[in-house]
């Protein structure tokens, strides 16, 4: 298997972000993800490895963080290979 190719990974089921008992939890995060989509190739390891699955793809594969749960954890920003995701400093 190519593992470049994520169409080839078996089926798996997926969890979506929603409203728990916590409300809406993205305002845990001090940093959030800025994605530059000039940059991005849609290599989608950024939607694979969001811990909260709060990454969304627009009808053209292009990643967008749901800001209303992510937490800033930094995990997009770190496996995005071509540096296309910059953590920057929430405002309080
Ligand atoms: S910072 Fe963490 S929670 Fe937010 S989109 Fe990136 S990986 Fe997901
Ligand atoms: S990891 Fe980077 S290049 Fe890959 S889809 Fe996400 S933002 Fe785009």
């Amino acid at each position: 298997m190519n593992p470049d190719d994520i169409s080839a990974l078996p089926l798996a089921p997926l969890s979506r972000p929603s409203s728990g008992a916590s409300g809406k939890t993205g305002f845990w995060r001090t940093f959030r993800p800025v994605i530059d989509l000039e940059k991005c190739v849609k290599c989608l390891l950024c939607w694979l490895y969001c811990p909260d699955a709060t990454i969304e793809l627009d009808e053209n594969d292009y990643p967008h963080v749901n800001y209303e749960y992510c937490k800033g954890c930094g995990i997009c920003a770190n496996e995005c290979k071509v540096g296309a995701i910059t953590m920057v400093r929430e405002e309080i």
